[in-house]
C-alpha cells in the first residue's frame, strides 16, 4: 500500500526509468519467445536489443487487434502455459475475442491496479466493494475482484444480474463502493426508484468505479444524482490486462494512467505518427512488466489524448482524457465524425429524455447513411401528445445540427423499450445491408 503511494507521487523521471527499464526487458522477451513479433521487429528493422530510450520505442512496429487474433489462442504468450494462472477474452464487442493470460505476478499487478481506483475514492480495507461487473471471461468482475482484495477492503462477488438482489444487497449489505459498467448502474438506480426506494437514502454509496464502455458527462451527473456518490471512469482492455490501466481520481479531471505498468503515446490513426500531449488521437500501450501476454505498441482503437500539466491532486502519472469512444464506433455522418457519446451529451441537455438510447444507422435510396437517434423519454412525459413528441424531436435534432453539424432524425420513445443491459450497454444498431 505504502509501495503504490509511494509510486503513485514518485517524480516522473523516476517513472520513466521504470518503464524503460521494463520496457527493455518486455521487447527482449517478446522478441525471443514469441515469433509474431520476431517476425515484425524483424521486418520492421527494429532491434529489441539496442532500445536505449523511450524514444526509440518509436521505430518498434504496431500490433492490432487483429494480430492477437490471428494468433489465437496462446500464440502471443511470451511465457510457458505452465506459468500462466488465468486466462481471460475480450467480450467480443467488435468480432472474435482476443485472449489474455496472467502469470501470478500479473495478476497482482492486475489488482494492484485496480485498486489504485479505492485508493482514489478515499477507500481503505473498511469499504465494502460490491461488483456487479461480470464474473467469468470478461475482465471487469474477477479484476475489480482483485482489486478489492489487493486493499484488504470486503467484496462483494455479485457479477451481473438479477438487479432486484443487487438492490436488496446494496441497501442491506450497506455497500460503499460499486463497481460495474455504468449503463448497469444507471439500470440498478431506475429499478430501485421503480421499487419505490430511493437509493440516494436508502443505499450507502460513496463512489462508482465505472467504466468498460464509454459515457457522457450528464450522464455522469445524472447517476450521482440518483445514487448520491460519486462516479470515478476506470478504463481498461482485455489486450493490455483488464480494467485499471487508467482510473479517475476524486477530482474528475482525467484518468491518471497506471504509468509503472504502461507506457502510452497518442498517435494520428491515419498516419501512425506520434501526437504531441493535448492532440486526441488513438491511444497505443505498451507493456512495462507484463509477463505473460505483453503487448509492444498495442493500438487500442479508443480515441482520447494526453492531459498536458499536473493533477490538482498532486499524483504524479499523466492522466487520459475520458473516452471518446472507439474508431471503429466512430460515426461518419455525410462526411462529419461524430462519436455516440457527443449525441448522448447533446440529448441528455432535454430533462425530458432518459439515458436510454440507440444510434441506428441504415442507408436512403442514395445510399447515403441515414442515422436515427431513438431515444426514451422520461415517464413523466405525456406520451399521448403526438404534437408535443414531434416538437421535442425536432429540437432535438435541431440542437444536435448545431452543436454537432450533424443531421440525425430523433425517434422518441416510451420509457423501458430499449433493452436494459447487465454488461456493456449496445448503443448502435447498423442495419445497413452486408454489415453488422
Ligand atoms: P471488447 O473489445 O470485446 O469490448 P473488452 O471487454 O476488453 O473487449 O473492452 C475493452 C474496450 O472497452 C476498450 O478498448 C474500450 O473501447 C472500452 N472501454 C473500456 N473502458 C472504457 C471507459 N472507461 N470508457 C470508454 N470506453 C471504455
Ligand atoms: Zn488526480
Amino acid at each position: 500500500m505504502s509501495r503504490t503511494q509511494e509510486i503513485l507521487h514518485a517524480p516522473h523521471e523516476q517513472i520513466e526509468e521504470i518503464q524503460l527499464e521494463g520496457i527493455k526487458k518486455t521487447v527482449i522477451a517478446c522478441y525471443e519467445n514469441v515469433p509474431f513479433y520476431k517476425r515484425s521487429f524483424d521486418e520492421a528493422g527494429f532491434d529489441p536489443y539496442a532500445l536505449s530510450s523511450l524514444e526509440d520505442l518509436r521505430r518498434a512496429p504496431f500490433v492490432t487487434k487483429q494480430d492477437l487474433r490471428d494468433n489465437y489462442p496462446y500464440k502471443m504468450f511470451a511465457t510457458p502455459l505452465s506459468k500462466v494462472k488465468e486466462i481471460h477474452m475480450s467480450s467480443g464487442t467488435t468480432g472474435v475475442a482476443t485472449v489474455g493470460g496472467y502469470t501470478e505476478h500479473d495478476l497482482e499487478t492486475w489488482g494492484e491496479c485496480f485498486a489504485r481506483g479505492i485508493i482514489y475514492a478515499n477507500g481503505s480495507e473498511k469499504d465494502i466493494v460490491h461488483v456487479c461487473y461480470g464474473y467469468g471471461l470478461f475482465t471487469g468482475g474477477l479484476g475489480a475482484h482483485y482489486g478489492g482484495l489487493w486493499m484488504d477492503s470486503t467484496v462483494i462477488p455479485m457479477s451481473a444480474g438479477n438487479t432486484e438482489r443487487q438492490i436488496r444487497v446494496l441497501k442491506e449489505m450497506g455497500s460503499t463502493i460499486i463497481c460495474c459498467t455504468p449503463s448497469y448502474a444507471m439500470h440498478i438506480a431506475d429499478t430501485a426508484i421503480e421499487m419505490g426506494l430511493d437509493p440516494a437514502r436508502d443505499f450507502h454509496l460513496r463512489a462508482g468505479i465505472h467504466g468498460a464502455e464509454p459515457f457522457s458527462d450528464n450522464f455522469r451527473r445524472d447517476l450521482e444524482r440518483k445514487l448520491n456518490y460519486h462516479v470515478l471512469d476506470v478504463y481498461g482492455l482485455t489486450e493490455t490486462m483488464g480494467p485499471g490501466v487508467a482510473i479517475e481520481c476524486w477530482e474528475q479531471q482525467g484518468l491518471h494512467l497506471a504509468e509503472d505498468h504502461f507506457y502510452a503515446e497518442i498517435i494520428d490513426p491515419n498516419t501512425g505518427e506520434v501526437l504531441p500531449d493535448g492532440e486526441w488521437g488513438e491511444l497505443v500501450l505498451t507493456s512495462v512488466d507484463r509477463e505473460a501476454s505483453p503487448v509492444v505498441r498495442y493500438r487500442t482503437r479508443d480515441i482520447t489524448r494526453i492531459i498536458p500539466g499536473t493533477c490538482p491532486c498532486g499524483r504524479t502519472h499523466r492522466r487520459i482524457d475520458r473516452i471518446h469512444g472507439r474508431t471503429d464506433d466512430m460515426l461518419i455522418i455525410r462526411g462529419v465524425n461524430v462519436f455516440p457519446s457527443q449525441i448522448e451529451d447533446v440529448m441528455k441537455t432535454f430533462p425530458q429524455v432518459s439515458s436510454w438510447y440507440q444510434i441506428e444507422i441504415d442507408t436512403d435510396q442514395r445510399s447515403l447513411d441515414l442515422v436515427t437517434l431513438k431515444a426514451e423519454v422520461n415517464p413523466d412525459f405525456d406520451f399521448d401528445s403526438v404534437a408535443a413528441i414531434e416538437r421535442l424531436q425536432q429540437e432535438i435534432s435541431a440542437r444536435l445540427k448545431t452543436a454537432l453539424s450533424v443531421g440525425v432524425r430523433v425517434r422518441l420513445v416510451e420509457p423501458k423499450t430499449i433493452a436494459r443491459s447487465e454488461g456493456k450497454a449496445k448503443r448502435i444498431v447498423d442495419l445497413r445491408r452486408g454489415i453488422k
